[in-house]
């Protein structure tokens, strides 16, 4: 399939996830009958569900499956030193730039990643090319070796990243403008090449905390959540009694005042993190480092979503506190995209804390006799983006047998909003009752939903469409025999079990518990 028509395809299903998600009360846009506001969003009555299920996913790996790792909840408002402590005041800057033209805001580093992404894909154009033409003969890595017009564009792509790097690095934005005017990168709204010069935006809100007759000082809402896990080190090392090596993990919200809002629920300005720090004895954060990773990508890669589906991307450029740094990207509809970050911190954290409060943040090792300040590994995954690749990984569009077509969420069960729909066949004649009894029995093990509206086959497919795993059915038969029709989401398979044998049938396909048994 042509490249360009392939792109527009994911375009297009993309488009229609989002609209998906909204119709069947998963994600609306924030103040909807204002007409939403740029880039925050709300979860409706199936997203929350789904949303829980995934923090629980995560925290249940972390804090059940570690007996050293405990969680917290810190406040969103921190002291405004923190936020001095941790770099963010000076260096959380994004590089912008404007286009006079169309009077659109750009991050000018992605500009540039977005050429570099051009070449990408114009070199595996040319290979697709010669596939067709080589056929079962094609050598790929001969062709990238040999062919002309492919090594050019290597050679271009290349310099350009060099460079691309080096004023990343060197915080340079006079040269980060003149990489895009030598690219003759334009804006996609008006087409010219009317840059304004790039200047750094700092992406922290700011807000005033108490009234004006007491005085206020200014604070920030937290940008990322590590930093009340940081200020709670000492707190929770003395008051837990926790031993080096140890974790802390926890799921808030964080804010960034993102400068360009795109791609729906994957770049927001209110978004949930769940992260987890795991302090350990300097020299050993690379062993970790390692460690860290494959316990992550285990972690994502048990929801079955196939191993091919993710990748690392290991970084560059490092933040000024890291000594090694990964991310783990996830195949969008979009292309391979960042879900989780995952970041070798060093000592940097708790000792700018330590200088900036004047308080002594440090571990005394019983072993050796000797205090020192932990190195820190971190996992920090987005709720929402994580959200994202799971609807976007779950959704489908099958053509049935029958000509017709339905549109099914292959939701792993366990995450799923609805585990089982219960139907009575028609609304009289005693069905209705005994469904209410089942749902009645059933909910306190896993989520259940009596629906009676409409014919079987419409309930059917409502369900397919918040991805409930399971359906049963209640008919006259099911007076007699105390048996109802389960239905099974993927397969839409049909069999009669009894009413008694439901529960053990379906909570262990269910639970939280087969996912994290998957983990061991
Ligand atoms: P990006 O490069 O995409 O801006 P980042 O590298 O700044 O992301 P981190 O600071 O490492 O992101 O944050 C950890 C995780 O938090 C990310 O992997 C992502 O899942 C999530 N995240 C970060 N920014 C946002 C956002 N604006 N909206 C939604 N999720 C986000």
């Amino acid at each position: 399939m042509p490249r360009q028509t392939n792109m527009a395809q994911q375009e297009d299903v993309f488009k229609k996830i989002v609209s998906h998600c909204k119709e069947y009360g998963f994600v609306f846009p924030s103040s909807d009958i204002y007409d939403g506001l740029g880039a925050v969003y709300d979860y409706g009555q199936n997203g929350v569900e789904l949303k829980n299920n995934i923090k629980q996913y995560w925290w249940q790996s972390m804090v059940l499956l570690h007996q050293n790792i405990v969680g917290i909840d810190a406040a969103i408002f921190m002291h405004p030193t923190t936020w001095k402590a941790s770099g963010h005041v000076d260096a959380f800057n994004d590089p912008l730039i404007d286009n006079r033209d169309s009077k659109k805001r750009y991050r000018a580093d992605v500009l540039i990643e977005d050429q570099m992404a051009k070449y990408d894909e114009k070199i595996d154009k040319e290979i697709a090319k010669a596939r067709k033409r080589f056929g079962d003969a094609f050598d790929e890595a001969q062709f990238r070796a040999t062919n002309g017009r492919v090594l050019e564009l290597q050679q271009k792509r290349d310099a350009l990243h060099e460079r691309f790097q080096k004023a990343m690095n060197a915080n340079d934005l006079d040269e980060l403008k003149q990489i895009i005017i030598d690219e003759e990168i334009v804006c996609p709204i008006s087409g010219t090449r009317n840059w304004t010069d790039v200047r750094q935006f700092n992406l922290m809100f700011k807000t005033e905390v108490g009234s004006t007759a007491e005085g206020t000082s200014t604070i920030y809402l937290r940008p990322e959540t590590a930093q009340g896990i940081f200020v709670n080190y000492l707190n929770v090392q003395k008051t837990g009694r926790m031993k080096l090596p140890f974790g802390i993990a926890q799921i808030g919200k964080a804010f960034r005042n993102e400068i360009v809002a795109r791609q729906f629920i994957f770049r927001m300005r209110e978004f949930e993190q769940m992260e987890m720090q795991f302090f350990v004895k300097p020299g050993t954060e690379l062993e970790w480092f390692s460690k860290w990773k494959q316990t992550r990508m285990a972690w994502h890669q048990a929801l079955g979503f196939g191993a091919e589906n993710y990748r690392f991307h290991d970084h560059d450029k490092l933040a000024h506190y890291a000594n090694a740094a990964t991310d783990i990207e996830f195949h969008m509809p979009f292309g391979f995209k960042e879900v989780e970050g995952i970041h070798s911190r060093t000592n940097f954290d708790l000792s700018q804390h330590a200088k900036y409060s004047g308080k002594k943040i440090e571990y005394f090792d019983p072993e050796t006799n000797e205090s020192y300040t932990p190195f820190v590994i971190e996992t920090s995954i987005g709720v929402d983006r994580m959200f994202l690749s799971v609807m976007c990984h779950s959704y489908c569009e099958e053509q049935l047998e029958n000509g017709e077509t339905r549109v099914v969420l292959r939701l792993p069960a366990a995450l799923a909003p609805v585990k089982l729909a219960v139907l009575p066949l028609v609304k009289k004649d005693g069905l209705p009752e005994i469904a209410q009894e089942i749902v009645n029995d059933l909910r306190f093990h896993f989520n259940c939903k009596y629906d009676e509206k409409d014919t079987i086959g419409k309930r059917y497919r409502r369900m397919d469409a918040i991805g409930c795993p399971y359906c049963v059915t209640i008919d006259h038969d099911t007076l007699n025999d105390h048996c109802v029709t389960l239905r099974d989401r993927d397969t839409m398979e049909q069999h009669r079990v009894p009413i008694a044998d439901l529960q053990s049938i379906i909570e262990d396909k269910v639970s939280i518990t087969s996912l994290l048994k998957k983990l061991l």
